[in-house]
């Protein structure tokens, strides 16, 4: 992967080089850092760059800052004002994914709540290959980590630890990706990703209480499924089993779009075909995040 021109480190846009915490600093040592993914969809037409849902990843960067009890969280304002000027110092014409880190920095060690070190960093990024063929998912045997262990609710950096765990097994096996099960048996999501599946025209996805991220992407594909398919979505406990009887699944997240899954522990899922329901969502959101459908405009920051 080549790296982009320029990053930005606490306040100021610098050569990607100089983007650098030191090897001892607590984010280096524990993980201690919360960050979030953001994407910007490129508009050819219109010539644009549109970030997509900044304000809410905003308020749960700040929540996961609040919750590892950071020191001087940094203004909402200035993070928005900070992800335009690297998008335009990069000269982006494409579509891209951010990434902004708040992290404790200096010589502290675990219970250190500053300095607080801010970084973005900005790469091109399009769609993945499964988004469009559909992957292929492993029920993982590592278990995803309770609210009251490492609570995935905080988008902390230490909690990919046990992504990693799942996505290297489900790799080393063979598999696209890793579906995680919580400390009750119940389906949790995968690394990075939510999960939805679609039983008898209905979607369902694990509820806010099974040690899921509280996904943006999630909460974009249950509105448009309501908006523009007329379908709801019931967020309950899901089992394992259920996986193997629904008609469609898919995973979501910023980076990971809508992707469909096609088979799990290599049973077929429906078809073995990205379902319907499934195609029109990805169709759906791509029109909303890139502003060729005008609705949402609050969705989309522009950069230039
Ligand atoms: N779960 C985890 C653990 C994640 O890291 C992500 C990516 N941020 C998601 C779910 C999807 O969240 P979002 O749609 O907000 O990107």
């Amino acid at each position: 992967m080549l790296a982009p021109e320029f990053a930005y480190l606490n306040g100021q846009i610098v050569p990607w080089d100089a983007a650098r915490v030191h090897v001892f600093s607590p984010v280096a040592k524990y993980g201690i850092g919360v960050f979030e993914g953001i994407r910007g969809y490129w508009n050819e037409n219109v010539q644009q760059l549109y970030l997509f849902r900044v304000a809410e990843h905003l308020e749960r960067y700040a929540f996961s800052q609040k919750a590892m009890r950071f020191d001087q969280p940094i203004s909402s304002d200035k993070l928005i004002v900070a992800l335009v000027h690297l998008c335009r110092a990069n000269a982006f014409r494409t579509t891209v994914h951010i990434r902004m880190m708040a992290f404790i920095d200096g010589l502290g060690e675990l219970g250190a709540k500053g300095p607080v070190g801010s970084a973005i960093t900005a790469f091109p990024r399009e769609a993945t290959r499964q988004s469009v063929e559909g992957a292929s998912a492993q029920i993982s045997s590592w278990m995803r980590m309770p609210d009251n262990v490492m609570p995935a609710r905080i988008k902390c950096n230490a909690n990919y630890h046990n992504s990693r765990l799942a996505m290297m097994q489900a790799q080393l096996d063979g598999y696209d990706i890793a579906f995680l099960l919580n400390s009750r048996g119940k389906l949790a999501e995968a690394p990075a990703m939510c999960v939805f599946m679609v039983r008898d025209g209905q979607l369902i996805t694990p509820s806010g209480t099974n040690d899921i991220l509280e996904s943006i992407t999630r909460q974009t594909v249950i509105q448009l499924a309501r908006e523009y398919l007329g379908v709801d979505t019931v967020e309950r406990d899901v089992d394992r089993t259920e996986l193997i009887l629904a008609q469609e699944v898919f995973y979501c997240g910023t980076g990971a779009e809508i992707t469909p899954v096609t088979s799990i522990d290599r049973m077929v899922v429906g078809s073995g075909q990205p379902g319907a329901i499934t195609r029109q969502l990805i169709a759906i959101y791509r029109a909303i995040a890139t502003g060729t459908n005008t609705a949402h405009e609050s969705w989309r920051t522009p950069v230039f």
